[in-house]
């Protein structure tokens, strides 16, 4: 499993933490075209499902992606 450092400025997140880093076990990047299919926030145990379904979305640009892992505080 490759060992990414995840920065995030995203300080209302439940898995934020000090300095901007992100501490959750995972997180789920998509397209907001196909997070809008699910839930506002999922559980990070569904991630592979989640993923399964979804397959593969292509984006045009940054700003149609998001963290489908973000759960509020
Ligand atoms: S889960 Fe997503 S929104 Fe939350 S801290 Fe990690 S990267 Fe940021």
């Amino acid at each position: 499993m490759p060992q990414v450092s995840v920065r995030c400025t995203v300080d209302n997140c439940y898995f934020w933490a000090q300095e901007n880093f992100c501490h959750a076990e995972s997180i789920l990047i998509t397209t907001d075209q196909a997070s809008s299919q699910y839930p506002e926030s999922v559980d990070s145990r569904d991630t592979a499902m989640i993923v399964s379904q979804i397959g593969e979305t292509p984006a045009e640009s940054c700003q149609e992606t998001a963290c489908k892992t973000f759960s509020r505080k």
